[in-house]
C-alpha cells in the first residue's frame, strides 16, 4: 500500500507553501517548515452531520420498492 499524503496550503499569504502531510495527520495541526504557522490538516471529505458519530445514514436497499405513493386497494 502506498502511503498516500495530504496535501494543503500554508494559510500564511507570504508563504503559501504546500505542505505535504501523512494520512495520519488528519484533524491534527502541522507546524509550516517555512514560516512556522500552525496549520490544522483537515478531515476527510464528508457531510459533516451536526451529531458526531451518529450512525450511518440508511441507504435505500435495491430491491425493495418504496414503500410509499402506492394506492391501498
Ligand atoms: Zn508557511
Amino acid at each position: 500500500m502506498a502511503s498516500e499524503t495530504v496535501r494543503i496550503m500554508c494559510p500564511n499569504l507570504t508563504c503559501r507553501r504546500i505542505l505535504a502531510v501523512p494520512q495520519s495527520a488528519r484533524g491534527k495541526t502541522v507546524r509550516c517548515r517555512n514560516c512556522g504557522t500552525n496549520i490544522r490538516v483537515p478531515q476527510p471529505a464528508a457531510p459533516a452531520p451536526t451529531t458526531p458519530g451518529a450512525a450511518t445514514q440508511a441507504q435505500p436497499q435495491p430491491g425493495s420498492p418504496p414503500n410509499q405513493a402506492k394506492p391501498a386497494a
